[in-house]
């Protein structure tokens, strides 16, 4: 094993210990911005990579928590400054020499998810599970940022032997799809010519890789809060406006909502937290909901119906209603030369099976925003999967066998800057 897929291995357990969720991600953008220090790779940090007008979903007590944390954990006063409290970073390596412009994508969170202790999952019993009760990498992105860091430093090492420049790009919040769009409206994005972003496992097992020629639903997540009138529901239920019972209302409203006849369209009310007891008129509701689409059209639909229903629901129970749109993600934008290279790159990597393009799987992912953006100035872009044994994403016992699958990501990423990179290139 080569010394950057054992520091890859390293680095994927060192972060799987320390999960962080989306725009808290501060002890892992440490981990990559320290070692990017340490081999003397440039990156931009801050609202140099976060455009802050379309952040969205990013609580600011969490925000405090996490740099609290990562404070206590080790993490400079200094570094924190420089996030100006956002994170994601984008490492930047030039060879001095003309070339194009390539940019790899990973990102960094973690999810609300309790960890598997059975003996039989691989973090459990080689001692690298979550010590965050409650926080867990259940969907590999500590995997991705490993491949993404050991991508730059392989770049940097063998900057003399490529042309042009590389960008790798730290995503922060791809959970909820709120980190990409923030980032690339940074105008990170709009001098590049190559883009490649990634995922481990899906539907496919170890050593199988694919292109994704489509099957991103476009996504509208929405955080609604209802706010009524408390009363005595025994002596004076006339006096309350019940948020409860319009959020209930809202609930079977929206999941009533039409389907649209151009695309598939998905819509979950998940979660729901109504009242302050049992004999009082519920003054206030939460709501988590979030819709999705084939196309970016009907995704917008099926957004728009909710805002009329939450708008009728207001004026029939007289109560407000507040509502957020806290995460966005777009269709995937399809460049036929960029998944062809892609294609051509897997076709150097040793001992992987490539599989047919692949669309099916109903997901968002919202590295779709940044493919969007580069396609919208004539550059390309592409989005491959790497396989990996697992029993689900988001569940307490996913994993990905980092040993066996990070190196294939990390080869595939190679393959292509050395393709489209190459000094005769
Ligand atoms: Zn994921």
């Amino acid at each position: 094993m080569s010394q950057y897929i054992q520091d890859m291995i390293q680095t994927r357990r060192t972060l799987h210990r320390r999960p962080e969720e989306g725009w808290t991600e501060f002890e892992t953008m440490w981990h990559v911005c320290s070692h990017l220090d340490q081999w003397g790779i440039p990156y931009l940090t801050g609202t140099k990579v976060i455009n802050t007008e379309f952040v969205m979903g990013r609580d600011e007590t969490l925000v405090k928590d996490a740099i609290d944390r990562a404070l206590k954990h080790g993490v400079p006063q200094t570094f924190i400054d420089k996030t100006e409290g956002y994170t994601g970073a984008v490492a930047i390596i030039d060879t001095g020499r003309p070339g194009p412009t390539t940019a790899f994508r990973c990102d960094m969170d973690a999810l609300p998810v309790r960890e598997s202790q059975d003996p039989s999952h691989e973090p459990a019993k080689l001692g690298f599970a979550s010590e965050r009760p409650g926080f867990m990498h259940a969907c590999g992105h500590d995997g991705h940022t490993a491949v993404g860091l050991t991508v730059a430093h392989w770049l940097w090492d063998h900057k003399d032997e490529l042309c042009g420049k590389f960008k790798i790009l730290f995503q922060p919040a791809e959970e909820g799809v709120r980190g990409a769009r923030p980032m690339s409206e940074s105008g990170i994005l709009d001098d590049v010519d190559w883009f490649v972003g990634s995922h481990v496992g899906g539907a496919f097992k170890s050593g199988e890789v694919c292109v994704q020629d489509g099957g991103f639903l476009a996504s509208t997540k929405f955080d609604i809060t209802f706010t009524g009138l408390e009363a005595h529901a025994g002596n004076a239920p006339h006096l309350g406006h019940n948020a409860l019972v319009a959020a209930a209302c809202a609930t079977m409203m929206i999941q009533g909502i039409p389907r649209h006849g151009d695309g598939d369209t998905r819509v979950s009310v998940g979660k729901l937290v109504a009242g302050e007891g049992r004999n009082i008129i519920a003054r206030s509701a939460v709501m988590q909901m979030e819709v999705r689409g084939q196309t970016q059209e009907v995704n917008d639909f099926m957004a728009e119906n909710v805002e009329h229903i939450i708008e009728g629901v207001e004026k029939a129970y007289q109560v407000t209603a507040d509502i957020k749109r806290v995460g966005e993600s777009s269709t995937l934008v399809l460049c036929p030369p960029a998944m062809d290279k892609l294609e051509e790159a897997m076709r150097n990597v040793k001992g992987i099976k490539m599989m047919p393009r692949y669309h099916g799987a109903a997901g968002s992912e919202d590295c779709s925003w940044h493919i969007r953006r580069v396609a919208s100035h004539g550059g390309q872009a592409a989005f491959f999967l790497y396989g990996c044994e697992h029993k689900g994403h988001h569940r307490p016992d996913f994993d990905i066998q980092d040993e066996k699958n990070l190196p294939t990501a990390f080869n595939i990423f190679v393959e292509f800057a050395k393709l489209v990179n190459g000094q005769n290139g």
